[in-house]
């Protein structure tokens, strides 16, 4: 929505945010990123509220915001922001957002999923990782790893929120054993235990016992 309040206002450089569902505080808290661009590379300065009810605006250069996190927002509430952006006609702008929508159309799975589950790591985007390691398709219950994208887990039968921190689990085991890499979420896993009662090896023998054959 504000990608596209930006280009009918004639400002470039927000079209990395169609697509990315959400809310200006969310996408703040998340540092929301697509295309080669986070949240922040566009933001001058926010106003938050701390827990006390104290009002604060603090320039971009002091928010200190990282990958995928603003850790000052864990503990404080975003109020608002402000973007910056660059005069550029709305035709132009609207050609990008096609550009980007088609990208993201092209390479990410239609099925209901939480978007992209896990940080990519500085040796590679973790779907490429998830792809090499053939854990493309693998399944617990409702939930899947995309056949389209390996960072995607897609809801395709009435899957549980069990299922899909199970099968997180799983392809976090399995990448550890594997490359030596700790995944880290990329979402934020709120209103549910910590991601299981058994242990990683367990949930890959009880659901997925072909792996363990590969491993
Ligand atoms: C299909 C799909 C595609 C996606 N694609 C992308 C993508 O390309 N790039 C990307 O980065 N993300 C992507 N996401 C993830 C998600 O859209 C972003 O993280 C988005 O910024 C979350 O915004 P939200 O308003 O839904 O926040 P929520 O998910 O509701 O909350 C996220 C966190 O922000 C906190 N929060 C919310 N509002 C505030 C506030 N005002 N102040 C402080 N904290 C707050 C919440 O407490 C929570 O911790 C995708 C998700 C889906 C489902």
């Amino acid at each position: 929505m504000n990608a596209a309040r930006a280009r009918r206002h004639g400002l470039a450089g927000l079209e990395f945010l169609e697509g990315i569902p959400g809310s200006v505080g969310g996408a703040l808290r998340m540092n929301a990123g697509a295309m080669g661009a986070a949240t922040f590379d566009r933001v001058e300065h926010i106003r938050f509220m701390d827990f006390g009810g104290g009002l604060h605006q603090l320039p971009t250069t002091e928010v200190h915001a990282k990958y995928r996190s603003c850790p000052l927002l864990k503990d404080n509430i975003a109020l608002g922001a402000v973007f910056k952006g660059e005069p550029a006609s709305p035709e132009e702008i609207a050609e990008k957002m096609k550009q980007f929508c088609g990208k993201r159309w092209n390479s990410q799975p239609a099925a209901p999923s939480a978007g992209c589950i896990f940080k990519n790591t500085p040796l590679m985007p973790a779907g490429k990782l998830v792809d090499e390691l053939c854990l493309k398709g693998l399944r617990v219950g409702g939930a899947a790893v995309s056949d389209v994208h390996g960072n995607f887990i897609v809801n395709d039968n009435k899957a549980t929120a069990r299922d899909v921190l199970n099968l997180i689990e799983i392809v976090r085991q399995k990448v550890r054993d594997m490359r030596g890499i700790d995944l880290e979420t990329e979402v934020e896993i709120v209103g549910e235990d910590s991601p299981k009662n058994s242990t990683a090896s367990e949930l890959i023998a009880k659901h997925s016992p072909d792996l363990l054959e590969t491993k």
